[in-house]
């Protein structure tokens, strides 16, 4: 007997399928789906594989076949399904197959089997409490220790030393300072449930309701469509409060009744401990959970139990959809049209897509579900590609949208409040504060994007090819300041920039930061206490549920941060929301910088006067006359849709045709510079030979928005062409024309920033 088995994590040099003989002895227990460990190389070292077929024969030299050394876990890994998943995945995200079968075989099911451990446990939670807290450790590591084990509990120690990058001594330093200790257990003795979180009210979605017209309408469609087990995909257009997730419980809990999974995605901001018990409040025991807040072996467990069928509901966030669920049903994506769900390193895939392609093998179901979905859904469904349901009405009678206030930031700087603050909004703040609500700061500044504003009409600087805005770059060479657009790299020095609008020659630069607006508010509110998210304040682990907890327990009355708050929270006492900076959401450079603004405004905007007391809204923009804005005010989607499309045919970008980018990074500026444009004339001359079917663009070089990152100097390609699939040709003849060690590229069909 023999079997072909793919490596796990292989590189693209040996990302093939390999023969191996099934000994006598493990004849029984090898079927496909199976998790191996197999001799690989001139030294025989053990490499872990799956195994996609068994053969009676092989036709190639028996010789040099090899005797697989055991079996790793003693039921397969991957269902049927999953492994005709793995050639389509690796296709359309240009990865190897062993990139993917390291994404649906996680880490904790290789290092399962583990007899006896060295276990790491704090000796008392109060006194590790308070060693953070009167800041006497002098070591980050024996810190990082100690807030690990807080957050998780008892872990191994080899998964402290591999998560957080630390040694064996360290952790016995804190033994020798008694605040740890350690323990040989055999790995497999306690298996830690993971129970309804404690202090987290459960009642909210454990009732019932009758469900609305509306509601009832969209699940005995979305019901049928699960019967026929044919690949149909729903989108789920209803407002903020509509009532989705009573949708998504109906029919999952129809589901499971009938024996079935589901799969019910949820961006990763909004894995709350009170999502899922609302979750498990519903639908009961049979609820894995799947978050980075887990350890390797809590979530070995959630995953076992998925795979043996004893848990049928799988909430996650986009990691989710590669769970090796039984008898797949349905997939939900809450919130589809949320960014999370697309990976940002290696491998790019979107779960969005991956939802899609596992619909097509197993027949399930996919239900994609928002308030402000996408606009490439909304074109499927306009196209009939997928199938509509609206919920155009509240669940809930009482609850009254907010009030949504356009204010001018051009008056309010004439008027000498400064472009930070509004005057309305800070009267508005100072309102609740004295009725002991909060405020919520919206200010989304990605990276160091910045740009120039003209001080007459409020318009920022835009490419006359591409009608994007221009950003503002440092030339490190000669100390001057240029503005580029990053989509065709047209480029002005800054002193020559015009309003693009009205000619004027008086700019601002528009760009203040969180830490900036923090510092602004203690000093105009020095009573309040402020708390501040943003990708520096959430850095160690925990850190972002933490600050969510300060702000419910009404620690502070004001919270500032980037999208990161716009999204799913739910706190009864905000009655004030500000969005600042409007207009540099729509500065950016990318294509999708409309369609980010309208979801982030509306989301927040949701976030207003959720309990009792109505909402207010304020919307700080220097050209809040303009249609986006006010579609966002009345939060009126399709008028917004209907403009974006427009723009998207007109330019000929996504859904009309495919964009792909190429970033190429060199330690070294001007080996870079050289050798992005060798991969310039390449790619013109390559693509300019093609058949015109395929509409070829390519722009570019052009310095990436983030230029150095981590040591490396970045440039970025865009091409245009007529589908995905001729996008990712163009990167299969740059992957294999190419070496990687000389030219580093990276690739992504579906970018989501300029
Ligand atoms: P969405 O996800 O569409 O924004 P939610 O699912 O959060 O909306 O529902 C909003 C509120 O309405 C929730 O508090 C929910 O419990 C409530 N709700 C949902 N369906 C009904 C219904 N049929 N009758 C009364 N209240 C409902
Ligand atoms: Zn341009």
């Amino acid at each position: 007997m023999y079997c072909s088995v793919i490596l796990r994590g292989a590189t693209k040099q040996i990302d093939r399928l390999f023969t191996y003989s099934v000994p006598d002895e493990l004849a029984g227990s090898v079927i496909p789906g199976s998790l191996v460990s197999v001799p690989f190389g001139k030294g025989d070292s053990q490499r872990c594989a799956v195994v996609t077929e068994l053969k009676d024969s092989f036709n190639g030299d028996i010789g040099l076949v090899k005797d697989l050394c055991s079996v790793i876990s003693d039921r397969p890994v991957l269902n049927p399904d999953q492994i005709a998943l793995i050639d389509k995945i690796s296709d359309r995200f240009n990865c190897t197959k062993g990139d993917v079968v390291e994404l649906m075989v996680p880490s904790c099911v290789v290092n399962h089997k583990n007899p006896t451990e060295v276990f790491v446990e704090l000796v008392s939670r109060d006194e590790a409490q308070n060693v953070l807290e009167n800041e006497s450790l002098r070591s980050a590591a024996h810190i990082n220790i100690l807030e690990y084990l807080l957050e998780r509990g008892k872990c191994t120690r080899k998964e402290i030393m591999a998560n957080l990058s630390c040694s064996a001594a360290q952790v016995k330093a804190l033994e020798d300072k008694g605040l740890v200790r350690l323990l040989k257990e055999s790995s497999d003795n306690e298996v830690p449930q993971i129970s309804v979180v404690e202090g987290v009210p459960e009642g909210k979605f454990t009732e019932e309701y009758d469900l609305s017209d509306e509601q009832r309408h969209a699940i005995d469609q979305i019901l049928e469509g699960i019967d026929a087990k044919k690949d149909n995909t729903f989108l789920l257009f209803g407002i903020t409060g509509s009532g989705k997730t009573e949708v998504y419980l109906n029919c999952a809990k129809k589901v499971i009744s009938e024996g079935g999974s589901v799969i019910y995605m949820v961006p990763e901001i909004s894995l709350t401990p009170q999502t899922i018990n609302w979750i498990k409040g519903r639908l009961g025991d049979s609820v894995a959970v799947l978050h980075s807040r887990l350890t390797d072996k809590q979530r070995y467990e959630q995953w076992d139990n998925i795979r043996t069928g004893k848990a049928r509901v799988i909430v996650g966030p986009r990691s989710g959809v590669f769970a090796p669920a039984k008898d797949l049903r349905l997939i939900i994506l809450d919130e589809e049209h949320d960014g999370s769900y697309k990976a940002e390193s290696h491998p790019r895939y979107s779960a969005r897509d991956i939802a899609r392609m596992r619909s097509k093998i197993t027949g399930c179901s996919v239900v994609l579900g928002s308030a402000t979905p996408s606009v490439e859904s909304f074109y499927a469904a306009q196209m009939g590609a997928f199938k509509l349901l609206e919920l155009k009405e509240r669940a809930r009678q009482e609850a009254k949208l907010p009030e949504i206030i356009p204010v001018d930031m051009k008056e309010q700087i004439k008027l000498g409040s400064g472009d930070m603050l509004s005057l309305p909004l800070r009267q508005a703040m100072s309102v609740a504060f004295s009725e002991n609500k909060q405020v919520i700061l919206l200010l989304n500044r990605r990276g160091f994007s910045r740009t120039l504003i003209c001080e007459d009409c409020g318009e920022p600087v835009t490419c006359k090819n591409c009608s994007v805005a221009m950003t503002l770059h440092n030339n490190r060479r000669n100390g001057t300041q240029s503005l580029i657009c990053h989509y065709c790299g047209y480029t002005v020095p800054s002193y020559e920039a015009r309003c693009s609008f009205c000619n004027g020659s008086h700019f601002t630069k528009a760009g203040f930061g969180t830490q900036q607006l923090e510092e602004f508010l203690h000093k105009l509110f020095p009573h309040e206490k402020v708390l501040r998210m943003d990708q520096d304040s959430t850095m160690t682990p925990g850190a972002h549920k933490e600050i969510i907890d300060k702000f419910a327990n009404k620690e502070a009355s004001i919270l500032i941060g980037t999208q990161m708050i716009a999204k799913g929270l739910d706190f009864p006492d905000v009655t004030v929301v500000g969005v600042l900076g409007a207009d540099l959401m729509l500065a950016s450079s990318s294509f999708k910088a409309s369609e980010r603004a309208f979801q982030l405004i509306t989301q927040a905007a949701g976030r207003a006067g959720r309990g009792e007391a109505p909402g207010k809204v304020f919307i700080q923009s220097f050209r809040p006359e303009q249609p986006l804005f006010q579609f966002a005010c009345t939060q009126n989607y399709r008028a917004f849709y209907d403009q974006e499309i427009e723009y998207r045919q007109k330019l000929r970008l996504p859904p009309y045709k495919a964009v792909g980018e190429i970033v190429l990074s060199l330690p070294d500026e001007d080996m870079l510079i050289r050798r992005s444009n060798e991969l310039a004339k390449y790619l013109k001359d390559f693509l300019g030979f093609q058949d015109k079917r395929y509409q070829f663009e390519v722009f570019g070089p052009v310095p990436c928005v983030i230029y150095e990152l981590r040591g490396r100097y970045r440039m970025s390609f865009v091409i245009k062409a007529v589908n995905k699939s001729a996008v990712n040709g163009v990167f299969k003849r740059l992957i294999a024309d190419f070496d990687h060690t000389k030219y580093p590229m990276s690739f992504d069909n579906d970018p989501q920033d300029g």
